[in-house]
């Protein structure tokens, strides 16, 4: 183990000093790995969280690659035990050619079993299937002083809870046990439909909710004074051919974003220019096509590291929920701030969040609406902005997602997760995060 180890997140701010990293052998040997270092410690998956929730600074960061066997797979009920460091790449590889697919997934396969329980993630079916804690049945989470416990539902429950979105703070996860879905084949039919503004949005998220698995809508909000976009939505398809039911994604290792971009590449002129060709790519108002689920779900993870797309100086992911009472309003004049600010944004994703309540005392999903935008870190412009923001939604009662955040007030994030000082009591004495010191949580033992 060397010193000074600078790591970064998935949206490259911050960047962190931490004194290493530590690399559990087996399951056997996490909590001994924990206690070989005199200082803080975090769980590591694959760093696909935006912001600060994956770092340590000043402490150690405990990588999972090594915890990565499947362990069994049970073909009656669908049910799969895993270690916690398998991602989500690797079990599509294994068990869609068998007819299996994750029961949520979020627009990255490149995320572990662990980092998905932890931050209790969401996908485009989250109307239909909740969040991927719903589809948990049960995991081993082990704590630093040797404690291990199986949780689910019905045993050890509130650590179940308090793990589920827990932000790696609780225990290391080892092994859990997840239920796949049943699937045809590895397709879905698709339908990409333009629209023109908001009410038309809520109109076709509506209509689309009873008969569609998948929804997500990709919009331009740099366009004029309003906004305009595509609602995309699918299923899977019916019947396929039994040759057809192996097409697995392949690896994307032959692309790479070569450089970290330059400034220039970055301003209001190109996003605005390419969210008009992206949105002109499109000629007809609705479009029907048969897709693999790899560029439907996956359409970012073509290109590995695209994250230096947005240069040395990192950009910053920004979730919002806002429940549906509010939502909108409250989205209305979140996007108005953000046009006006002129700091758009190439991948500005609009959702419409299900009924089905989340599990975790820290899970972000609320019945509402979610608003996603990635933002090249132009400085204290965008800050300014990202604070204004951030009081709309509190004032709306809703809330910022953990995973995508690197700056939100502790205030804000207090107030609007009020499960908070509960879950404090299931911290770990020997975990903590860069993210849980900021807004507001502490360890016992110093760094
Ligand atoms: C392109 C892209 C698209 C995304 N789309 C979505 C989306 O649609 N929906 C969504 O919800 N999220 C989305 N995300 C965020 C991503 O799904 C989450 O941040 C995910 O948790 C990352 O998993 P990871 O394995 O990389 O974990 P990391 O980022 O390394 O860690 C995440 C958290 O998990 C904890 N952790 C990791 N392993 C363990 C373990 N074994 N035991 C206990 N704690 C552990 C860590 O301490 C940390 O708190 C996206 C990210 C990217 C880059």
């Amino acid at each position: 183990m060397s010193n000074n180890y600078y790591f970064e997140s998935w949206g490259r701010f911050p960047r962190r000093i931490h004194l290493g990293e530590i690399v559990p052998q087996s399951i056997n040997t996490v909590a001994d790995s924990i206690n070989s270092v005199n200082a803080l410690v975090l769980p590591r998956g694959m760093g696909r969280s935006y912001g600060d929730s994956c770092l340590n600074d000043g402490g150690y960061l405990l990588f999972t690659r090594l915890l990565n066997k499947f362990v069994n797979f049970n073909p009656d009920m669908g049910i799969l035990r895993c270690e916690s460091g398998v991602t989500l790449d690797e079990i599509l590889k294994v068990f869609v050619p068998q007819g299996w697919f994750l029961p949520v997934t979020p627009g990255t396969k490149f995320v572990t079993i662990g980092g998905a329980i932890a931050n209790d993630v969401h996908g485009k079916n989250h109307h239909k299937a909740g969040t991927f804690g719903s589809h948990v049945i049960c995991f081993e989470l082990e704590r630093s002083d040797g404690t291990r416990m199986i949780c689910s539902k019905d045993r050890n429950a509130d650590w179940y809870e308090a793990t589920i979105g827990g932000l790696g703070l609780t225990g290391v996860i080892l092994w859990a046990d997840i239920r796949l879905k049943p699937i045809n084949g590895p397709y879905i039919e698709m339908e990409s439909i333009k629209f023109e503004n908001l009410d038309e949005f809520f109109q076709i998220s509506q209509e689309s909710e009873a008969h569609c698995e998948y929804t997500v809508s990709w919009l331009d909000c740099l366009h004029n004074d309003g906004v305009r976009g595509i609602f995309m939505r699918g299923n899977h398809i019916n019947k396929l051919e039994k040759e057809e039911m192996k097409a697995v994604h392949k690896n994307p290792t032959w692309k790479a974003f070569p450089f970290d971009a330059p400034s220039f590449l970055l301003s209001t002129v190109t996003i605005k220019l390419f969210n008009i060709l992206f949105y002109n790519k499109q000629i007809i108002r609705k479009q029907r096509r048969i897709v693999h689920y790899d560029p439907f779900f996956y359409p970012l993870d073509n290109v590995n590291n695209w994250n230096r797309m947005y240069g040395k100086r990192g950009f910053l992911q920004w979730q919002c929920v806002v429940p549906v009472k509010n939502n909108k309003d409250a989205i209305r004049t979140i996007l108005k701030e953000i046009s006006k600010s002129k700091l758009g944004s190439f991948l500005v994703v609009l959702k419409e969040f299900g009924s089905i309540p989340a599990h975790g005392m820290l899970s972000f999903p609320m019945p509402g609406i979610t608003l996603a935008l990635d933002f090249p870190n132009v400085g204290e412009k965008l800050f300014s902005l990202l604070n204004k923001l951030d009081d709309i939604v509190c004032s709306a009662g809703g809330r910022i997602y953990p995973a995508k955040d690197a700056r939100m007030s502790g205030k804000t994030f207090r107030s609007s997760f009020p499960k908070f000082e509960e879950f404090i009591k299931y911290v770990d004495p020997k975990l903590s995060s860069s993210f849980y010191r900021r807004v507001g949580g502490r360890n016992d033992i110093a760094n």
